[in-house]
């Protein structure tokens, strides 16, 4: 079977059904939008096993504005501080919503609560969402980009969005290329239920082999607080930690982090993750876009690559607003297209650079730039512009 629809978003994790949806909401003529994605819609999971995203005092309002942000908000932790130390060093700093005169310094949300609210969206806007069906290939049919799939159909598109993860195969078939920088560490993330926790309060505490980072998330368990944990290190050591039984990778973790949140309970199933980074030097080519990690995959030390998405969403709903499908002109969607490219083009580049030069500080045992030493953590205490500068960086405000 042969179909066609004017926007077809490959790949449904959270940046591509959300951008179906933001595309769908904000086009003045009647696009048809359609999203395939190989895997079911999430599941709902036991609290200690769920995912967590930290989104930028920015990407909030974006949500705000789309009419999103109100079905999330009881799924949603504020950040109103946050914790920098490092590891066997003295010194710490600080970094207060309330200096900066907000509520918050960003807003730790369950990775399940934002799929299930963007697939509340998607229906109600009679998305066409096809789950359980794999794209096999990319066929060249001249003018209009098409995909067959593991159901035996075949659909093309006016607009084909590439949003199949990381590994992108769409993108291989378009051969467009990327600048890769191999996995030098691994993440490892689970969510760790701890007897004394501070409301409100995210810790980013630097190793030798990089950083923990423990993130306030919304739920309780058996009356305890949970926060979702980041966990960088290198590969032999993340070897050791991942068959660890739980008692012994919550002994490994308190002896690492220490005793801000008191004792560290329980944890939830954990996942790891290369922490590769991939940055493709074109996003567009004839009537296609390359959106998410297929676009750019970044280390998760800032926080940044869904909030870098967000943006681009934004930028690219705006530029298709009112081009009109139906009518449909090559040569204007090309110029369209190349203005999105050009408009996102310095807020990724800024972006990965900063999250890759952060991330790179852990490469090596021996560190040249040393940003988590006494000297920069207590110039982050005492020096309120730079303070002032860092959680700006996280709220994403470039
Ligand atoms: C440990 C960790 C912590 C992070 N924390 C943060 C954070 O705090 N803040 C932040 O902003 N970012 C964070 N990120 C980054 C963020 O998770 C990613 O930017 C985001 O998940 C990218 O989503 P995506 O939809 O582009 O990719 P994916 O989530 O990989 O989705 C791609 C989708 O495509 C589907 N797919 C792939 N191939 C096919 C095919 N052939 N056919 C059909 N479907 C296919 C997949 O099933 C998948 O659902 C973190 C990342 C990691 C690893």
């Amino acid at each position: 079977m042969q179909s066609k629809s004017h926007i077809v978003v490959a790949g449904g994790g959270l940046v591509g059904l959300l951008l179906a949806c933001v595309c769908k909401q904000s086009q003045s003529s009647c696009a048809t939008v359609t999203v395939i994605e190989r895997e079911f819609p999430l599941s709902s999971e036991a609290i200690l096993d769920t995912r967590a995203t930290a989104l930028s005092a920015d990407s909030r309002q974006r949500l705000h504005s789309w009419g999103l942000w109100a079905g999330l908000e009881s799924s949603t932790a504020a950040i109103t501080d946050i914790h920098v130390s490092r590891y066997r060093r003295f010194g710490s700093a600080l970094l207060s919503a309330k200096e900066q005169q907000l509520d918050a310094l960003g807003y730790v949300v369950e990775n399940s609560a934002m799929m299930s609210s963007w697939l509340d969206l998607a229906r109600s806007l009679e998305i066409d969402i096809r789950t359980g069906v794999t794209i096999d290939a990319m066929t060249d049919t001249g003018e209009y980009p098409s995909l067959s799939l593991s159901d035996g159909s075949n659909i093309s598109a006016s607009l084909l969005v590439v949003a199949d993860g990381a590994r992108s195969r769409l993108r291989q078939s378009l051969n467009m290329k990327t600048l890769a920088r191999e996995a030098s560490q691994y993440a490892i993330a689970c969510n760790v239920a701890v007897s004394e926790a501070v409301e409100g309060r995210a810790f980013e505490r630097f190793t030798e082999e990089g950083p923990i980072a423990f993130l306030p998330l919304p739920n309780s368990i058996n009356g305890q607080a949970v926060y979702n944990v980041i966990w960088c290190a290198h590969q032999t050591t993340v070897d050791q930690l991942m068959p660890m039984s739980d008692s012994a990778l919550l002994a490994a973790m308190q002896e690492t982090f220490g005793w801000r949140v008191g004792r560290l309970l329980a944890c939830g199933a954990r996942g790891s993750w290369p922490l590769a980074s991939v940055e493709a030097t074109e996003v567009t080519r004839h009537r296609c876009v390359l959106m998410g990690n297929a676009a750019h995959t970044l280390h998760p030390v800032a926080g940044q690559g869904f909030n870098l998405s967000v943006r681009d969403i934004s930028a690219l709903a705006t530029v298709l607003q009112d081009f009109d499908f139906e009518r449909d002109d090559s040569r204007e969607l090309s110029e369209r297209l190349r203005n999105f490219s050009h408009s996102v083009e310095s807020d990724r580049i800024v972006t990965q650079s900063a999250t890759t030069a952060l991330a790179s500080v852990f490469d090596t045992p021996s560190p040249a730039i040393d940003v988590g030493s006494p000297l920069a953590l207590s110039a982050l205490d005492i020096t309120p512009p730079l303070r002032r500068r860092v959680a700006q960086l996280g709220m994403g405000v470039r």
